[in-house]
């Protein structure tokens, strides 16, 4: 009998390289790094109150300060060979213009070493005019537009406008004709259906195949008919769905009953069905992920040992080409 001894993760690296190295599609890069004695303790917080906690940094910053923060995330992405790299950021009353300006010059002096779309984050909800006035005139700066419809939810504000923020968000990028990233079933909780109401709102907006959605781990709490319900409609609109595998294993212990699952987009069911799938860190080193280090390999990794996913193919695709695919670059 005659063998050979193989190195899966070596194989994977190759692959990954061969595509032109990384894609990381999902992160925060204008508040990484922002980790400090005072904000610490409050990094155990639920989302919902989280969301406000950088305001502190955001108001005080300079756009030198944001540079020099979004420059130390895309040194990291660099050193692991990142090709190109998608990144929300904040657009609001606290921040004002900064986050844009900063990401203009980052873009300019990282030209030639890495593909940037910035991608913009209504972190204070659509509803109150004053952001809603922010968010409409970043829209021309960002290189695609960004939702986070739970922020307008009853959870946040008391009632429930997660359709009213979707609506506003595809209006916008219609009228910008921009594609869409939207934060969606982020909670692992099965009365959260953000990604069909998502799937909805592509419908009825016709805008098919310029949508991202990130996370859809609710969705591993549905039943098996539902899930397959919606994979299809994922497939139909030509949705593509971003998964940070590290971002959500924290999600919080709780006695709501759901098929067994853990807190993981269900990316081994959404393949054979036709969805395709890309890759992202989420949050680095920050508020809400005080110890990530951006590492993509860990966030793989995460990926294929939560998922039993072992397609050393399909892996590869996730990590680079689908990541580009997400990103809408050619
Ligand atoms: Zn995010």
């Amino acid at each position: 009998m005659s063998w050979q001894q193989i190195n899966p993760k070596q194989i994977l690296l190759q692959k990954i390289a061969d595509n032109g190295g990384w894609v990381n599609a999902h992160t925060h890069i204008d508040r990484s790094y922002i980790i400090n004695d005072a904000n610490y303790s409050k990094t155990a917080d639920p989302l919902h109150l989280k969301w406000d906690h950088p305001d502190d940094f955001k108001a005080k910053v300079s756009v030198e300060d944001i540079v020099n923060h979004m420059s130390q995330v895309i040194e990291n992405q660099l050193a692991q060979g990142v090709q190109a790299l998608g990144s929300f950021i904040d657009c609001d009353s606290v921040v004002k213009d900064k986050n844009l300006r900063a990401a203009d010059i980052v873009k300019t002096k990282y030209k030639d070493q890495i593909d940037l779309k910035f991608i913009h984050q209504p972190i204070k909800g659509l509803m109150d005019k004053t952001e809603l006035k922010w968010f409409l005139e970043a829209a021309s700066f960002v290189d695609i537009i960004g939702g986070l419809p739970e922020r307008d939810s009853l959870l946040k504000i008391g009632v429930d406008r997660k359709a009213d923020h979707l609506d506003i968000l595809f209006d916008t990028a219609k009228k910008h004709k921009k594609p869409l990233h939207v934060h969606v079933d982020q909670l692992n909780d099965p009365n959260q259906r953000d990604t069909e109401l998502l799937i909805q709102k592509t419908r009825e907006h016709d805008y098919a195949g310029k949508v991202a959605a990130i996370h859809c781990i609710s969705l591993a709490a549905q039943d098996k008919k539902y899930r397959e319900s919606i994979y299809k409609q994922l497939v139909e609109q030509d949705i593509i769905v971003i998964a940070c595998p590290s971002a959500w294993i924290d999600s919080r212990r709780n006695e709501i009953s759901a098929p067994s699952h853990n807190s993981l987009t269900p990316v081994e069911e959404m393949l054979p069905a036709g969805v395709k799938v890309a890759l992202g860190t989420d949050d680095i080193a920050d508020i809400y992920k005080p110890f990530s280090d951006g590492d993509m390999w860990t966030e793989l990794r995460f990926l294929l040992e939560g998922l039993h996913l072992y397609d050393i193919d399909a892996l590869a695709k996730i990590a680079t080409i689908h990541g580009k695919s997400a990103l809408f670059i050619k």
